[in-house]
């Protein structure tokens, strides 16, 4: 299918009070893209969840695991890249300790562990990876270099059997085609720097609440979008209303063409409610980008503005991403409450 016209799609967020927002200039964030020589924090899509080194204790084959964002340095990974493209991905509790598959590059759920080498060694492929970038999805996979210069497979890394509870391994597994599918092998690269984005009119109640009522055909993204949130933030802010409690939020559907609308969505702080173009819904590639679109304006409903940076869930122009809620999107909120 091709896609390429949807590219002049995009959430259109009708503003019609002008927000005073504020833009921080520099941007950080690296999305699809890792740093050359830099810190940073890796993503796991699906789970919304980090690599991370359990309890930020290192030892020589200890494995690595997904677990939910602390932003300590167990978290923190080195990524320093060879004129080659392939890199080496170090752990920021201790720079000797390489990401690596050590016990097996070849085979698939081979678990990725943490492996110690002196300063001055001679790295081997098991601890090199290349970050395969796809900027159409915003997406990164992380591929072996042994795995695929030894014995040219397409593995690349996962979280093991699609698993996203707080400490499900992370292994090398076939890659696979199809974004349903694929995008638990999807990564994305955060800064260690926030970058913020801000909108100041939300539709959260006076009890910190925003209470939504549904009439779209994609209530059941709104539910699972609304449970991201509250899990992301730890808090009950999205709840479905009820005969006690009146709406902050109506979500909607229209059928107007896509001629008309040229927009996945909208969001219109006036009216209090958000409206999903089915014409452009129903055309997007899969559920998961649809699921990003759903997540997105219920950002708008938080009072989250667009944010520029790839990777985070507010970056305008759904037509293909399939991201989760990153460091940047909570960041943004936190500083809004
Ligand atoms: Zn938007």
């Amino acid at each position: 299918m091709k896609l390429s016209w949807l590219k002049v799609l995009s959430c259109v967020l009708v503003i019609v009070v002008m927000c005073s927002c504020t833009f921080p200039l520099i941007s950080y964030a690296y999305g699809p893209t890792a740093p050359s020589n830099d810190y940073c924090y890796i993503r796991a899509v699906k789970s919304g969840k980090y690599i991370t080194v359990p309890n930020g204790t290192v030892s020589n084959g200890k494995e690595i695991k997904i677990y939910s964002a602390n932003e300590t340095a167990s978290q923190r990974w080195h990524v320093y890249t060879y004129s080659d493209g392939y890199s080496i991905i170090r752990s920021a509790v201790n720079l000797n300790y390489y990401l690596s598959l050590k016990d097996s590059t070849s085979t698939n759920d081979a678990k990725l562990t943490i492996e110690y080498f002196a300063s001055g060694s001679v790295i081997p492929s098991r601890a090199i990876f290349k970050f395969v970038s796809n900027a159409e999805l915003g997406i990164t996979y992380i591929m072996n270099k042994s795995t695929k210069e030894e014995h040219s497979m397409n593995k690349v890394l996962e979280a093991y059997g699609g698993f996203t509870s707080d400490g499900t391994n992370i292994v090398n597994y076939d890659a696979h085609s199809g974004i349903d599918v694929a995008y638990n092998q999807f990564w994305v690269i955060e800064s260690t720097s926030r970058t913020t984005a801000l909108w100041e009119h939300d539709f959260v109640d006076s009890g910190g609440h925003c209470d939504w009522n549904s009439s779209s055909k994609y209530t059941d993204m709104v539910t699972e979008a609304a449970s991201a949130w509250n899990n992301r933030l730890n808090k009950t802010i999205f709840r479905k209303d009820s005969l006690t409690t009146l709406e902050d939020v109506k979500i909607v559907d229209s059928n107007q063409s896509l001629s008309s609308t040229q927009a996945i969505a909208n969001t219109n702080s006036t009216t209090k409610q958000v409206t999903f173009f089915t014409a452009a819904m129903d055309i997007l590639p899969a559920d998961v980008v649809r699921m990003h679109t759903v997540t997105h304006e219920l950002g708008h409903c938080l009072g989250l503005f667009e944010s520029g940076q790839l990777g985070n869930i507010m970056k305008q122009g759904g037509w293909a991403y399939r991201t989760s809620i990153s460091l940047d999107d909570v960041a943004s909120y936190n500083l809004k409450w």
